[in-house]
């Protein structure tokens, strides 16, 4: 082990000592955004491991992603050396799919179960819905997704629907109906949904107490970063693990334990095989920020903070108010935004590094003009000698990042989308791995289904039907009735298809899974993988075809392949069961390197727990943050304050918030307004901008001021049209009335209103940046009109006649 006790704990402010070193009750650290959370737990594990109070394998530290993770890892590894290796650091999905691949064999699955993500689950609800004619009760297959899900984060399975619900109510009585088959399903395919990884692994280690000891035993200090996005599922989980072992047996542990077993071990005292050893349940650190709760939408539930000390009685609770991350005006915007959250605890943050620079704000005509300065200022930044991976742009949702891209590539500004490549969602990404599945979960009867008749074999939903009778009438599953070409009363040459994709799942079941037994090597994947994409003639599907997205595809399949490669390469013990399961639980933040110089683009949910020298937050209007749909949803717009707060508080030095006036969306151009949220920033912390690429003019006194460009603007030392400071003094901190909230630009009319401006094709125009230009054509109607102009210098353009600054000559 390297680095002495003093030397983890240099540097350390007296509570994140306190934190570190506290040793005997449950602790509770809750404290701000880059207090030093992660930290924390990452030095007292690294100090755990110092001191030989732990083994590496007693250690289960969970995190919200597998970046995350790989972080922490890296983190301690830097502190104490490569002991940390035998650690459990992973997110709740991955631990619990690695306890589930040793365990599930003892509830009906085996260790080869597929993880179905949401694709998946929705493929199979769509067929579900449709069996139980469920539309005509308003049942979508989404909604019943959504709802399926909710439960499930509750703990509640179908079964215990169906005993609460209301089942004279007939929508309820088919949405169980559903919910229990969709269960069946998953069982028959032998596979677990994304909840079910959880809430499975609740489950068995409450049916089997035997099992829940041996990792009771195993994780005496257990971590959980980003607590306060638990939901109720996982906050079981947790307490599942640090009851105290339990001492009940399963028979055949009884026999491993050498005749030392105690055969009737008493539940109610708790003693057992080595109940009196481990009589206390293991040591429980949770580290959370309630301002930063972002997840309730999917089942997140504070209250697993604030009533933390009521479930672990004499748990010890620490609270950080140094910041160490941000600039101190970037972190009083972020104290004054989530400032207007009612029913929060008042916290203070504060920081020593200075005021620093000053948020920049900018106002973009449309979404392109928006790009444009965030390219600029990325450029600009860079000169100034902040890297490209020390850059990040975060929006609200993945279709904002369109505008972003094609700005960047324009300006050939590297940069890496993060979630929002979706490699895994391809559809032919998707065929790939139900091959797979068909070889390593036979049972599994959607993949193999799904790769029935790709590439085309001429098996249409005739043949389907028949095989699926087969299987049915013989006691067969879907995969074995393949087996039978002959027996299936089809045709010769469909039969020959059949027997021929039959053949080609046993030569790769042979690299895979050998019949064997033996443990083939890693390499088998990318393998099996050619195997299956040569001998089924995929590869040849597409080679043949001469549709350029065809080529991509097989780009893609070759880029699949290569994964599997790289699988081989980091996981030499590592198998078919290991790969899918890596391939399922890649999440947003997770296919990202760090070495590459490359700007991070991000939806601000993905950017939790991350932090970067400048920030860019786009698109900060009305319906975007805080997002239209939050409106109805009670809590709604306080969750997504939350969220812009996690967004504003990643930036170390440079901030930037921007917004357009007009936002081209799904074919519509809609009139955009500033979020409330810019409001509540106090005006003096924000220096608006001109013009793209504006770097240099600060308070507006190197360059026009828009006010003289947009007629019934306002007064002000502000330039910005909707800039918050044009309010009285000190508005900016009061929370707004809802209607003003939602028509800031009725009550401050500050944007540009041209009426019904007449304007027509061969019309003069002027405009106050681009000049003089001819009307080539009008489109569209109303308040949405478009001019295509083509001003005499500045080329062609899109305008919204109802808003641009435009005069007509
Ligand atoms: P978030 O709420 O965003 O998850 P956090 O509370 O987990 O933030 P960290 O990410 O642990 O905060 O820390 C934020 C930054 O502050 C990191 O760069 C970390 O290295 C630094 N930091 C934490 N504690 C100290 C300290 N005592 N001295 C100097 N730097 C520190
Ligand atoms: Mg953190």
């Amino acid at each position: 082990l390297s680095g002495g006790r003093d030397e983890l704990l240099a540097g350390l402010n007296p509570q994140q000592l306190e934190a570190v070193t506290h040793r005997g009750s449950a602790l509770l650290i809750v404290a701000g955004a880059g207090s030093g959370k992660t930290s924390v737990l990452t030095r007292r594990i690294a100090l755990l491991l110092r001191e030989r109070e732990a083994w590496p394998s007693q250690i289960l530290a969970i995190t919200f992603t597998n970046k995350a993770a790989a972080e922490m890892r890296e983190r301690v590894a830097g502190l104490v050396g490569d002991v940390a290796r035998g650690m459990w650091i992973s997110t709740f999905h991955s631990a619990c799919v690695r306890i589930l691949r040793r365990e599930a064999e003892q509830f009906g699955f085996t260790k080869s179960f597929t993880i179905y993500d949401s694709g998946d689950s929705r493929a199979l609800l769509k067929r579900l819905v449709k069996e139980h004619d469920a539309d005509a009760f308003g049942l979508t297959p989404g909604a019943v997704q959504s709802r399926i899900s909710k439960l499930k984060n509750e703990l509640t399975d179908a079964e215990g629907f169906a005993r609460q619900a209301n089942l004279s109510d007939p929508a309820e009585r088919k949405f169980a109906d559903i919910f229990s088959d969709y269960q069946r399903a998953l069982q028959k395919a032998n596979a677990f949904d994304f909840d079910d990884l959880i809430g499975q692994t609740v489950y068995l280690f409450r049916a089997f107490p035997h099992v829940a000891d041996v990792y009771r035993r195993r994780f005496r200090h257990i971590l959980v970063d980003e607590y306060q996005d638990t939901n109720h599922a996982q906050y079981a989980l947790i307490h599942e693990l640090t009851r105290p072992v339990s001492g009940q047996a399963a028979e055949s542990d009884a026999f491993a334990m050498n005749g030392m077993m105690i055969f009737e071990p008493d539940p109610s005292t708790g003693s057992g095989a080595q109940g009196a050893a481990d009589a206390e349940g293991a040591s429980l650190t949770v580290v959370g920020d309630s301002d930063q709760s972002i997840y309730a939408f999917r089942g997140a539930d504070i209250r697993n903070i604030s009533e933390f000390e009521r479930d672990f009685p004499g748990a010890k609770v620490v609270l950080l108010e140094q910041n160490y991350r941000s600039t101190q005006n970037i972190l009083s915007a972020a104290n004054a935004v989530i400032g207007n959250n009612f029913d929060r605890k008042a916290k203070n943050l504060w920081s020593d590094r200075g005021p620093g620079e000053k948020i920049v704000g900018f106002t973009g005509y449309s979404q392109h003009d928006e790009a444009q300065f965030v390219a600029d200022e990325v450029e600009a930044l860079r000169r100034a000698g902040i890297p490209y991976s020390e850059m990040a742009v975060f929006y609200r949702t993945n279709s904002q990042s369109r505008a972003l891209e094609e700005i960047f590539i324009r300006a050939a500004v590297p940069y890496k989308i993060m979630g929002g490549t979706k490699f895994y969602e391809r559809a032919e990404i998707k065929d790939a791995l139900a091959y797979l599945v068909a070889v390593a979960n036979p049972a599994d009867e959607m993949a193999v289904r799904r790769i029935l008749n790709k590439p085309r074999r001429g098996i249409g939903d005739v043949t389907e039907t028949s095989i699926a009778r087969f299987a049915d009438e013989n006691g067969l599953s879907f995969r074995d009735a393949l087996r039978n070409a002959p027996l299936l009363g089809v045709g010769p040459k469909i039969q020959a298809a059949i027997t021929q994709l039959d053949a080609v799942l046993n030569e790769a079941a042979e690299i895979l899974t050998p019949s064997s037994g033996e443990v083939p090597p890693a390499t088998s994947v990318a393998e099996g993988l050619t195997v299956l994409l040569n001998g089924s003639g995929y590869f040849d599907m597409l080679r043949a075809s001469r549709d350029p997205q065809d080529e991509a595809r097989l780009e893609n399949l070759d880029e699949f392949v290569a994964v599997a490669r790289d699988f081989a390469r980091n996981n030499p013990d590592g198998g078919i069961a290991d790969f899918l399961t890596e391939v399922a639980l890649v999440s947003d933040a997770d296919d990202l390197d760090d070495e590459s110089g490359a700007v991070s683009m991000m939806t601000m949910h993905t950017a939790k727990g991350l932090e970067y020298d400048a920030v860019f937050v786009t698109g900060v209007e009305e319906d975007l943050i805080p997002h239209r749909i939050s409106a109805g949803e009670p809590g709604g717009p306080q969750e997504e304050r939350r969220l812009f707060y996690v967004g504003i508080t990643r930036a170390r030095k440079r901030l930037h918030l921007s917004l357009a006036m007009t936002r081209a969306q799904f074919g519509e151009v809609t009139v955009a307004m500033p979020s409330r949220f810019l409001q509540e920033i106090p005006g003096d912390l924000i220096d608006w901008r001109q013009s793209p690429g504006d770097v240099n003019s600060r308070g507006g006194t190197q360059s026009r001021a828009l006010n003289a460009r947009r007629p019934g603007g306002f007064g002000g030392r502000s330039a910005d049209p909707f800039a918050p400071k044009s309010l009285p003094k000190g508005g900016g901190l009061k929370p707004l009335s809802t209607a003003m909230d939602r028509f800031p630009n009725k009550v401050t009319g500050k944007v540009r209103d041209n009426g019904d401006l007449e304007l027509a094709a061969g019309d003069r125009i002027r405009h106050d940046d681009f000049g003089d230009g001819r009307v080539e054509a009008v489109t569209g109607e109303g308040a949405k009109r478009i001019a295509h102009v083509r001003f005499d210098s500045a080329g062609q353009k899109k305008l919204l006649i109802k808003i641009a600054p435009i005069t007509k000559l």
